[in-house]
């Protein structure tokens, strides 16, 4: 079979099919070289210079994401930071950016110090209101649109397909991250989004063993080559072995994400009246405002993570985390086992996180031992 028939399920499983040239291995190898050897004529004929630039072990893994998110190529990176820095840093002074008030901190952090620096205009607009965004864009000036969707940690969900409409109108590209979506349950260049970025410290390798970032682009164009050119000027490059560990966890990426979902969905089920609870918040509940988009740009299932508001604010949330045994408290997200973190406290002064919220990564683990230990933890209050 052709491999554009395929489904992604099956590219993933078999790392697009790679069997090695010179052994026959069923597994790719790691190339551990920084540098290649030039032609006498001085060319490069397999195309490989330096590592810095390129480097083969990356080539599967990037193949696979962009098949994964339908996208025209894909480039993997040291970190999710890196990935996400990489598009801002092709900006100039007087550029505007526009983004969601509510994404990853970190981002969300050296965004506002970056634009201070480099006079860099920067807007954020109010996730809960995305209405607003329209008044905040400038055509002509604004160049990239940054949303994330679900978004961390109240899960709302922000319509893709509008911002990409909104974005285009106005000349300016859309930068989605998409760590909590993962291509599994929601592609965003199939609803209008210019880059995907990942976070693929999270779902993509879904281990908790290795840092690594992805970009992958609907066009291949002088931006992304641009793009291109920043990770190699700056370095900003996976090594080798991280980059082969990506690989091997994306091979289960499907199965993983598929049951962190439907323990998440049971879990978001069985909690969402109990009376130690105030809400559960989780995209894949009727209830949950953000529902409605969810269902328009995911499918197969709403994702594993999940936030609780606990009756009794702070002391109470802060008790049932330290009362869990079975999930461990650790922050990050999207490996086989679970994690909870009491996220106010971890973002500190000046958060826009409810101080009774509780952050769940939900595992692969069995969704009745994971209600078990929330139930046990509850019943100290
Ligand atoms: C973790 C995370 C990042 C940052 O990624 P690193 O791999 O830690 O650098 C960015 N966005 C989201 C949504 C994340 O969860």
């Amino acid at each position: 079979m052709r491999n554009n028939d395929l489904k992604p399920e099956t590219l993933a499983a078999q790392a697009m099919g790679h069997i090695d040239e010179t052994t026959g291995a069923v597994t790719p190898p790691i190339h551990l070289a920084t540098t290649y050897e030039r032609a006498p004529d001085n060319s490069y004929p397999k195309g490989y210079i330096y590592t810095r630039n390129e480097n083969p072990t990356y080539d599967i893994a990037e193949e696979l994401l962009a098949r994964l998110e339908n996208g025209a190529d894909a480039m993997i990176l040291a970190s999710g930071m890196s990935a996400a820095v990489a598009p801002f840093l092709t900006l100039r002074p007087g550029d505007h950016i526009l983004a969601a008030s509510v994404m990853y901190w970190g981002l969300r952090k050296w965004l506002i110090g970056f634009a201070e620096q480099w006079q860099i205009d920067l807007d954020f607009f109010d996730a809960g209101n995305p209405e607003t965004a329209t008044a905040l864009i400038k055509p002509g000036k604004t160049k990239i649109v940054w949303i994330e969707t679900p978004s961390n940690p109240l899960w709302d969900c922000l319509d893709i397909a509008w911002f990409a409409q909104l974005t285009h109108g106005a000349g300016a590209r859309l930068c989605v991250d998409s760590t909590c979506a993962t291509p599994v349950l929601s592609r965003p260049i199939e609803h209008g989004a210019d880059i995907v970025m990942h976070s693929a410290t999270k779902y993509l390798n879904g281990h908790s063993d290795v840092l690594a970032g992805a970009l992958i682009t609907s066009k291949d164009d002088d931006w992304w080559r641009r793009i291109r050119r920043v990770r190699s000027e700056q370095g900003l490059v996976i090594g080798p072995f991280e980059s082969w560990l990506l690989l091997r966890g994306m091979r289960t990426l499907h199965l993983r994400v598929r049951k962190a979902s439907e323990n998440a969905q049971a879990i978001a089920e069985h909690f969402h009246n109990h009376p130690k609870i105030d809400s559960v918040l989780y995209p894949g509940l009727p209830t949950h405002p953000a529902h409605e988009v969810a269902l328009k740009q995911m499918d197969g299932g709403f994702g594993g993570m999940l936030s609780l508001r606990i009756k009794g604010g702070e002391a109470a949330a802060v008790k049932v985390a330290a009362n869990l045994q079975l999930i461990h408290r650790a922050t990050s997200l999207g490996g086989v086992e679970s994690l909870v973190e009491h996220r106010a406290s971890i973002e500190g002064e000046g958060t826009p996180v409810p101080s009774d919220l509780l952050r769940f990564s939900i595992g692969i683990e069995d969704a009745g031992d994971l209600i078990q230990d929330l139930e046990q933890a509850l019943a100290t209050l």
